[in-house]
Parts: structure tokens; sequence; C-alpha cells
């Protein structure tokens, strides 16, 4: 009663001074008695803030409050209201924001700000490091903690992750919605593959501990699970000891036939193999050394900028060999027996010897130098497939060569990298093509505004419609779509149990609306 009479008469005040919104009438007044409504916030700065997103694309799809929670009580004092009440409003967790599309969005519903949960009185969260019979080395993390954060706790203890994102600055909880992908997933697996036990705050309000043995349904559904069962307050994380340095090395091709050959080789060597394969297309009109990593020097561009003048379009093969003092002395003729018979371009290997924290966290210093350009915080029309291995030579002349190196309008890194289908689970919600192999491509285009953005939109729409009209069975990884259908065709043959998991555990469809699947 009191704090509903208060509320009214700040909120009158406030909305006088233009600090707050006036109140949504999605959210019930109600709210405001409970404990959480101190950390509740409808200040226009906070809303706006919480709608952006890393992609740009979306805009204005503004909640109506965002709540700061400082322990996972908050979360579930706040799921817990919706659920019960006669019309339910939607939650969705915002990681670090770093979806492309809105996925991270509930229109008039609350954003739950998961970064507020890492401070000091939150005992559930963190990096915590243990050991135990079962299960070796590990790690209890915070859903909310970014993986850069995961790194720095873990290699204290001269242990880490063994499954990895290009890019650090994206949370636990973010990664492990979708898969979490990199040049270490043909050896173990993406992120989600790597996952020992769950702490998860189901759509009903429920906070339940799950693993492949406990609760199995939730766990798996989670995984891949684009944010639609639960929120991921705990991950209980594999680790293995790190080592201390790599041997970074580039090849160049010009010849996808042979570029892509020499990948699959390289990730069916199982003993003493790579631990990082990965690999990209060059193109006249990309830079060289693009915001992914600062490889060539000054002379070795200008080395490959003649060759790339003559051929149009090259490939760039990347792989690593993690190394320490042990081996030290081996590391490269291990790395030459690796390499022997590959058929790049003579004379067109290149090779860093790093940390392996400057190698992992290689991304970051491409960010700060765009962002000091004011070039980070731009539209980004980033396009993500997995091709399986028969469709990837078909994908290359009628895509890359047809569609981009045509229209001339690539304006970012295009990854492409083969992984191995038996590193994944099948119980998982992500999709991924039926075949053995398949390739992670990514079109990680920056736009220099809207109207380009639009433009390399429709090049994507392009990409897609083809692929869908030859029938390349491609699959999207982050995925997007406009209607319920697509995503019923995307799921495939696991739409039927996807559909059940979310009248298990989320009925009221009430988490992360901003992925449009139930909304
Ligand atoms: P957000 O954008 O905040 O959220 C993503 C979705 O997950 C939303 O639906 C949200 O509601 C939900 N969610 C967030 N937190 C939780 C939680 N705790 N529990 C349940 N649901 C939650 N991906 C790769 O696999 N490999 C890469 O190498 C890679 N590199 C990238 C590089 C950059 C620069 C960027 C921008 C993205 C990259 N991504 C990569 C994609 C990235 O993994 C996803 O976009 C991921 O969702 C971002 O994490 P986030 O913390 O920012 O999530």
């Amino acid at each position: 009663g009191y704090n509903l009479i208060i509320f009214f008469i700040i909120s009158h005040l406030m909305s006088i001074l233009g600090k707050l919104n006036p109140w949504n009438p999605s959210i019930p007044y109600e709210i405001l008695s409970l404990n959480i409504s101190s950390k509740l916030s409808t200040n226009s700065h906070a809303i706006k803030e919480s709608s952006k997103d890393f992609g740009k694309i979306i805009q204005e799809i503004l909640p109506a409050a965002v709540l700061y929670p400082s322990c996972v009580n908050d979360i579930i004092d706040l799921i817990q209201f919706s659920h019960d009440h006669s019309v339910p409003f939607h939650v969705a967790a915002k990681g670090h924001g770093h979806s492309i599309r809105g996925q991270a969005m509930a229109k008039n519903g609350v954003i739950v700000e998961m970064s507020s949960l890492n401070n000091n009185n939150n005992e559930n969260c963190g990096v915590r490091v243990s050991w135990d019979l079962g299960l070796g080395f590990y790690a209890d993390v915070g859903g909310e903690q970014l993986w850069i954060d995961v790194l720095r706790s873990t290699i204290e203890y001269g242990l880490a992750p063994v499954s990895w994102t290009d890019y650090l600055y994206l949370t636990v909880g973010g990664t492990l919605s979708n898969a979490g992908i990199s040049g270490q997933t043909f050896r173990y697996g993406p992120q989600i593959s790597n996952v020992h036990e769950m702490d998860v705050i189901t759509g009903k309000g429920e906070l339940v501990t799950c693993s492949k043995d406990m609760n199995s349904e939730l766990f798996f559904g989670v995984l891949g699970g684009l944010g639609q069962f639960g929120i991921i307050t705990r991950a209980r994380i594999v680790l293995d000891k790190a080592p201390t340095r790599v041997k970074w090395v580039r090849m160049l091709y010009d010849d996808f036939s042979k570029f892509t050959k020499d990948q699959e080789h390289l990730i069916s060597i199982h003993h003493n193999g790579l631990d990082y394969v990965e690999g990209s297309l060059m193109m006249e009109q990309s830079s060289l050394n693009n915001w992914r990593s600062s490889f060539f020097s000054p002379s070795n561009q200008t080395e490959i900028a003649s060759l790339l003048s003559k051929n149009k379009i090259m490939y760039c093969l990347e792989i690593v060999k993690y190394y320490d003092d042990q081996n030290a002395n081996t590391i490269d003729e291990e790395l030459k027996q690796l390499v022997k018979g590959l058929k790049y371009l003579g004379g067109f290997m290149f090779k860093k010897d790093v940390s392996f924290v400057e190698f992992l966290n290689r991304v970051r210093s491409g960010e700060l130098e765009l962002q000091s350009k004011g070039k980070w915080d731009v539209p980004h029309p980033w396009l993500n497939l997995f091709v399986p291995k028969s469709s990837i030579m078909h994908f290359h002349a009628a895509v890359f060569v047809d569609i981009i190196l045509r229209q001339n309008k690539t304006t970012g890194p295009i990854l492409v990298y083969p992984t191995s289908r038996k590193r994944w689970d099948d119980r998982m919600s992500t999709v991924i093509p039926e075949e053995e192999t398949f390739y992670c491509v990514g079109l990680l285009h920056s736009s220099s505004g809207y109207k380009e953005c639009k433009i390399l939109d429709n090049q994507n729409e392009e990409i897609l419609n083809y692929c869908d009209k030859v029938g390349l069975n491609i699959k999207q990884y982050l995925p997007h779509y406009k209607t319920k259908e697509d995503w019923i065709k995307h799921f495939g043959k696991k739409w039927n149990i996807f559909q059940q998991r979310k009248d298990l555990f989320d009925p009221k469809m009430i988490l992360s609306p901003g992925q449009r699947i139930f909304n």
C-alpha cells in the first residue's frame, strides 16, 4: 500500500522533471510491493541503454523497466511475479548485449541486466575453480560472467576452459544460449559441449540445478536454447591445464578446393594434432589486417596485396598449436610435420609466437582501435551459417564468387572453417547440418550507416534465398527469422521437442521474446 502511494508521488514528480518514463501499463503496479522494487528502473536513460545491442539494426524495442539484480533471488522474484500474474509480461536476460538482431530485447517487458550480478555481495556468482575425482578440474561460473574474466580467473591456477569464441567479451549465459564456436570446436566441441551442470531459473520462476543426469530435459534444452527455457545463473565449465604459449600460423591459398581439403585434413588428425583451425577469405577490397587480429607486417601486406590484385579472391588458413616449457624444444618440429604436404602457395606462410592469453584475446586490440575511431558502434548486418561439407564448393562458387565478389560489397572479415558433428550432442537445442563435417561461415559485416546496412542485409537475404532455392541444406547460426513457419523449418525434426520444452519450462512464454520464436 505505502509503496504504491510513494511510487505514484515520485513517479508524478519525476515525469514532470522528465527523468522517468510514464508507468508502462504492461507491468502491473503491484510489482512495486516486491523487495526488488528498488532495483527496478524506469529511467528513460536506463530503458534506452538496455534496448541497444551490437547489431544496431533493431531499434526502439523499448522495455517497460530494467532490473539490476544483486542476487539470483531477485530474478526469481521477478519471473515468479510475471508467471503468477493474470497477464504475464516478458522478461529477457541481457548478457553483454552482443546480439545482432534484438535477441536480448523485450518490448514492454523487463530487461534483466545480468552484469549487475557481478558484485562482491553475490556469493552465487563469480568464478570458482574446483577439482573432483569424477570431473577433474572445473569452474563454477556465473551466467553473467564474461569469458575474458573466466580466462583471467582460471589462468591463475594454470587452468583454462578448452572451448572458446573468437571474442571474449561475451557472457557465459549468452554464448551457451547459442553454442559458442571457434577454431577449437573441431577438437573440443562447442562451448555447450563443455558444461557439466547449470543452475537455471525457468519461466515458472523455479531455480533448478540440471545436468546430463539430473533434470536433463532442461539441461539439454537450455544449451543452445536461445534463452527460451530459463536464465542460466551458474554453469560448471570443463577446465584443462592451460598452455603458456602458442605457435600461430597463417598460410595463403589461391584455390578454394585445396584450401578446404587441407582444412579438412588438419581437423582429422587426432593424435597430437592442432588446437585451433580456422580460415578466412581475402579480397582486394577487404583489409588484410582487420579487427579480428592484426597479423601481417607492412611488408607482408604489400606482398599479399600484389598477389590479390592478380587473384581477386584468396584464402587464408589459420592454425594454432599450443605449447609450454615441456615441449618448447620440439614444437617447431611438431608443427613442421603437421603442415607437411599442405598445398598453400610457396613462400606464403606467416608465423607468430605469442602467449596463450594474447592469442585467445586477439580480437580485443582491434576492437579498441575501431572504438577509438568510432567504427565499432555501427550497424552490423552479420550472417552466420553452417554449411554442409557436400555444399561448400557450390556455396563458394555461388555465394563467395557470384554474389559477394561480383557485388563488391564486403565490409568485414569472412570466416570459413570446418568442424565435426562428432563433438556436438544432438539432444541440445542448437541446430546443425546432418553431415559429419560442416563449415562455419561468418559474414561479419560492419556498415557505415543504415543505408549501407540495408544493402548488405539485402545481400544476406539473397544468399539465404539462393541456398534455399537450390537446397544447399545450410543452417543459420545465431538464427533469426520473421515467421513461425521459418522457425519450424529451421528446427526441423527438433521443433517438436523445442516446443514441448517451452510448454514445460516457460508455459506462459515469458522469456527472451526478442528471439521472436513464440511471440
Ligand atoms: P546477449 O546478446 O546479451 O543475449 C543473447 C541471448 O541470450 C538473448 O536471447 C538473451 O536473452 C539470452 N541470454 C543472455 N544471458 C542469458 C542467460 N544468462 N541465460 C539464458 N539466456 C541468456 N559467437 C560464437 O559462437 N563464436 C564467436 O567467435 C563469436 N564472436 C563474436 C564476436 C563479436 C564481436 C560479437 C558481437 C558476437 C560474437 N559471437 C560469437 C556471437 C555471440 O556468441 C552471441 O551473440 C552471444 O549471444 C552474445 O553474448 P551476450 O552475452 O552479448 O548475449
